[in-house]
């Protein structure tokens, strides 16, 4: 049976599995009111997750023509199932950027021109090669493109009496947004602010420097009233104010290792070359036992610290045979 998290108002979890994930579950959010139900984020689009989902509806007798929906960003472990979940009388709120990126994903736009942003940055081809078939954001995304309303930030709308306020928290994805029950004062997070993990970061297409983004993003949610705050994965909170500066002080720790890579090496180092002589919490296992994907994630965490130290004026970054290096300023 779904948890009920909160009783007014009547708020349900339903852990989503996520196999072969290290995220391992995603919390989907449902907000049970008299006349109309709101559905936060969706899961894989896998059949592991799709039943999950689909019987836990059940279970709390929610019917999905009575049922809105909201995605909190782009990332398809919260959007993969919209097609499948949705009713033809569900509307679907998500944020205007994150939605504009969705519909390239879809098109096989940003896939290509990320693989050539990460090949210029010293990613080997053949792992790219290989994560085409492996991605799991990649093949677990959409069946295709969904009507949705798209909001912006500040924007409002009810389910029944109850009213939700968009903030829009650019950061770990471009239009990454979190739900706020200013009355209730209670948080939706998405992926923005995590308790038990840290929310990846990544350098996106279009985006200058999302670190930074991501950071006063950060910043922007303190100042809201919140009691409660209900994360994508893991668990809930009710201290959001010192996990924010956790966040920020993990980043500025990651900034300075960084740095100390880039010291060590006066000719210049890749991106991909920084990445792996990184630190990396990964139960113990080096650089070259990673799997693709973290290779992925790893190499994008740190291009997103790279151009944060560029636009800090602590580096420079310059061109040698096609590839990017970085080296101290
Ligand atoms: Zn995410």
């Amino acid at each position: 049976m779904p948890e009920l998290f909160y009783q007014k108002p009547e708020i349900y979890r339903i852990l989503v599995p996520l196999p072969e994930n290290p995220l391992k579950t995603l919390n989907s959010y449902l907000i049970k009111s008299e006349n109309r139900n709101l559905l936060i984020d969706t899961g894989f689009n896998r059949p592991e997750c799709y039943e999950a989902l689909i019987e836990n509806l059940k279970k709390l007798n929610v019917d999905m023509e009575k049922t809105d929906i909201f995605l909190t960003h782009l990332h398809s472990d919260h959007t993969g199932l919209i097609n499948k979940i949705a009713h033809e009388n569900s509307k679907i709120y998500i944020g205007k950027t994150d939605y504009e990126y969705i519909v390239e994903n879809l098109k096989g736009l940003n896939w290509k021109e990320s693989e050539k942003r990460f090949a210029s940055e010293g990613f080997p081809y053949e792992i790219i090669e290989r994560l085409r078939k492996t991605n799991q954001a990649r093949i677990f995304a959409p069946d295709g493109i969904f009507e949705s309303i798209s909001l912006e930030d500040g924007d409002k709308f009810n389910i029944d009496k109850l009213e939700f306020t968009v903030i829009l928290t650019p950061g770990h994805t471009p239009g990454h947004t979190c739900l706020y029950l200013e009355k209730e004062k209670l948080l939706f997070s998405g992926d923005h602010i995590l308790f038990d993990i840290t929310p990846n970061i990544t350098a996106w297409l279009k985006v200058k420097d999302s670190l930074r983004d991501y950071i006063s993003s950060l910043e922007k949610i303190k100042r809201f009233e919140i009691k409660k705050t209900f994360p994508g994965h893991r668990t809930p909170s009710e201290d959001i104010y010192n996990r924010i500066d956790e966040i920020v002080e993990h980043h500025k720790s990651r900034l300075l290792d960084t740095l100390e890579v880039i010291k060590e090496h006066s000719n210049g180092l890749t991106a991909y070359e920084i990445a792996s002589l990184m630190k990396w919490n990964m139960r113990g296992k080096s650089w070259s036992e990673f799997p693709d994907n973290q290779k992925w994630f790893a190499v994008g965490e740190t291009l997103s610290h790279l151009d944060f130290l560029i636009n800090e004026n602590k580096i420079v970054k310059f061109k040698s045979d096609d590839i990017y290096k970085y080296k101290l300023k």
